[in-house]
């Protein structure tokens, strides 16, 4: 049976990923399957094949120890490391590939390996000036990096994306963006610990081609009237959002309840590529959000794959 859902055999399955897949596949059966292909790397790392093309957003395979979700939190001083073998692992393997790379923020987990990859695959990367200004400065080639601000709707050999200004996710009782900050591009002091990696703004990013639509949030935020006439078919929405009014009901409403919801940004990145874990129940918390709608919710493990 064609569920439209399968997962590629690099890692075995944790008992609660598979649980996971296994609560899921029912949700992926279509019967109007895309030519688009999503597979998830992670964190907010997704692939978007559509034909001979792919589409990154936020790859981050290196995904090193911050203590992000210890009761400590993040620390700061944590040096920038870029595992360049695992990575070109993947390339040279033909397992990865780019066209363009849609970054929709600054901080580590999102922009570390950028830069990195841009160079590998020689692909168009897009982000706000402070995004180009830190990818720049860690070595991304210049003549690669395009400048959005949000409100662009582009059309390329096969697809089309359309950038939208957002907002990161608000955390802790008073609501604040963590490592805040933006730097011009004219800025090259290259960053070295998680710290200098500002959040510079937040972009969000619709995908349409191959006879489907995907919007990718990269943070559990969003400005609604950004969202006024979008109906992606699936909707890549972050864990979180607590702080955020009617986070979840208002988000679907606002893109006239999107076919599938697809989880995103719920796994701990201190444990590596081919360890999903959901460190602190955002994944249950937002499957019962989607549950109260009318779209159906899909969860990946790493590398997953799924077709809309
Ligand atoms: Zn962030």
């Amino acid at each position: 049976m064609d569920t439209g859902l399968s997962r590629r055999g690099l890692f075995g399955a944790s008992a609660a990923a598979a649980a996971i897949l296994a609560g899921t596949t029912s949700a992926a059966a279509s019967p109007h399957q895309s030519q688009m292909t999503l597979r998830w790397w992670g964190n907010n790392g997704w692939e978007i094949r559509v034909g001979t093309k792919t589409i990154l957003i936020d790859p981050w395979l290196t995904r090193f120890k911050t203590g992000t979700y210890t009761p400590a939190g993040a620390d700061p001083k944590t040096p920038l490391s870029v595992n360049k073998a695992l990575i070109d692992g993947y390339l040279d393997r033909g397992e990865l590939r780019a066209d363009h790379i849609l970054v929709t923020h600054g901080h580590y987990d999102h922009l570390t390996d950028v830069p990195y990859l841009a160079k590998r695959t020689g692909a168009t990367v897009f982000g706000t000036e402070t995004h180009l200004s830190l990818m720049a400065a860690l070595g991304a080639p210049e003549d690669q990096l395009a400048i959005a601000s949000g409100g662009e709707d582009l059309t390329f050999d096969g697809y089309s994306i359309r950038i939208l200004r957002s907002l990161h996710s608000a955390t802790g009782e008073r609501a604040r963006v963590p490592f805040p900050g933006s730097r011009p591009l004219s800025r090259r002091d290259r960053p070295r610990v998680i710290e200098d990696l500002y959040e510079g703004g937040t972009l969000a990013y619709q995908v349409t081609g191959g006879g489907a639509s995907v919007l990718d949030f990269g943070g559990s935020n969003y400005v609604e009237s950004e969202l006024a006439g979008l109906r992606p078919d699936v909707v890549l929405v972050p864990v979180g959002g607590a702080k955020v009014t009617q986070y979840v009901p208002r988000l679907l409403r606002a893109l006239g309840n999107p076919r599938y919801v697809a989880a995103t940004h719920w796994d701990d990145f201190d444990l590596p590529l081919g360890q999903a874990h959901d460190p602190n129940g955002g994944l249950e918390t937002l499957r019962k959000a989607v549950a109260a709608t009318s779209s159906r919710f899909v969860v990946l493990d790493h590398l997953g794959e799924f077709t809309p």
